[in-house]
């Protein structure tokens, strides 16, 4: 199937005279024939649904319709994007463990990486996106149990060498987690170019309509976890009666130990409702991405044009830093744009503030045009050492363009421009 067909049918297949739409199973639990029966379920929660803390049919038509679209073996979907991070680490590291991940990330996931995390004891070692083989070489140490990036980062819109960073991992027996919630599955296909892993926030895109904060886990399936690095996946686990997940799951050991042991004890799940809203946004992924990057890419070459902006970030633009890399592994740069006004944080803030179509708001990729203020939202803990680092300036807005008409978007940027 084209990925315009799994945006549609994939998870979900109605038999003989069932319902069209999936429908929400709106129902925390599901009945038995016998003590046995649920006993036998106990042992092995594959085997039926027990609880919807962290299995339920809408949710998991999500799920497969997700995993079908990435290209993995299975999917888990979680009650926000910050919480699919959090269960794809945690599924690898416990306390003493650490993490290598790029710097260039989502502020909540920096948060989560630098402080929650380190909390638990997982450490988080920061390296530049673009850092040379050797230094992402040097930077691994013993107890180090994956790598962490993001396809297209938000809202640095820099562009991952997915391949560099999937080679570094695996020379050193760990495997490279992806966040890759801007250039969703319609654009880049992180497993094609040797990531493990992938999360999304899919509060973004995958939704679009910004109704429903959510998340999932994908896994690729490909990576071998019985290579003397993650014993949890090879030893008996004591919390279901001394079974293996490797021996008993072989390639959806990964995933299935997700939510077997993670969701079970966190419950970070979705509701029936969530999924549904969420399924109804991925059916038609494919067609809002095509003409979200037609209109950034528009709006990207006006304000590249105007003479108030310092610099633009979009890697649709010959001139950006990561048009070559973008080439290579995105087959659209999605709706956001990077942008630097001149005169930074004041006239940051007096673009922003006269902008009448497009909304100030702390979201982004979905079909509203709205814009943000990384230096003083989402970003606003780090330091300006620290800002500069995951590649934002105080000057900067993030522009996320909608589906609106085009003329409309760039006459409404013209307009605030002009008020600088
Ligand atoms: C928004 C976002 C997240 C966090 O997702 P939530 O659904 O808000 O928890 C993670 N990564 C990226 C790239 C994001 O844009």
């Amino acid at each position: 199937m084209q990925l315009e067909t799994k945006c549609i049918h994939a998870g979900y297949t109605p038999k003989n005279t069932e319902p069209r739409v999936m429908p929400i199973v709106q129902s925390t639990t599901y009945v038995f024939d016998s003590t046995e029966d649920i006993g036998a379920v106990f042992d092995d929660p594959t085997k039926a649904l027990i609880y919807s803390r962290f299995a339920n049919p809408t949710v998991m038509a999500v799920e497969g319709k997700i995993a079908a679209l990435e290209g993995g073996v299975g999917a888990m979907c979680t009650s926000s994007g910050q919480a699919a991070t959090l269960m794809s680490v945690l599924n690898l590291c416990s306390a003493g463990d650490s993490i290598i991940s790029t710097n260039q990330i989502y502020g909540g996931t920096y948060n989560l990486f630098s402080t929650t995390l380190k909390k638990l004891g997982i450490q988080c070692i920061l390296l530049d996106c673009d850092a040379d083989e050797k230094t992402i070489d040097e930077a691994f140490l013993p107890n180090t149990k994956a790598v962490f990036g993001e396809t297209l980062a938000n809202p640095a819109l820099s562009v991952l060498d997915i391949k560099k960073w999937a080679d570094a991992a695996h020379k050193h027996g760990v495997p490279l987690i992806i966040d890759n919630t801007f250039a969703t599955p319609i654009h880049c296909r992180p497993f094609e170019f040797g990531a493990d892993i992938v999360v999304h926030s899919t509060s973004k895109y995958m939704d679009g309509h910004a109704l429903q904060v959510g998340g999932v886990v994908v896994d690729s399936g490909n990576f071998d976890w019985t290579n003397g690095n993650f014993p949890e996946f090879t030893e008996p686990d004591e919390s279901y009666h001394g079974l293996t997940y490797t021996e008993t799951y072989g390639k959806q050991a990964f995933i299935i130990k997700a939510r077997m042991q993670l969701m079970r004890d966190f419950g970070c799940y979705p509701s029936a409702h969530s999924a549904f809203l969420l399924s109804i946004g991925i059916d038609t992924l494919a067609v809002r991405m095509e003409r979200f990057c037609k209109n950034a890419q528009t709006a990207a070459e006006f304000l590249q044009a105007s003479d108030k902006v310092e610099s633009v970030s979009y890697p649709g633009l010959p001139t950006d830093k990561y048009y070559e890399l973008g080439k290579k592994y995105l087959s659209g740069c999605s709706g956001v744009i990077s942008i630097t006004i001149k005169g930074g944080k004041q006239n940051a803030i007096r673009f922003m503030d006269a902008l009448k179509l497009a909304s100030n708001e702390v979201h982004v990729a979905d079909i509203h045009t709205c814009v943000l203020h990384p230096a003083s939202a989402t970003h606003r803990q780090l330091t300006d050492e620290q800002l500069v680092a995951a590649g934002i300036n105080p000057g900067q807005v993030r522009v996320s363009i909608g589906l609106e008409g085009i003329d409309d978007i760039i006459a409404d940027l013209k307009q605030a421009l002009d008020k600088i």
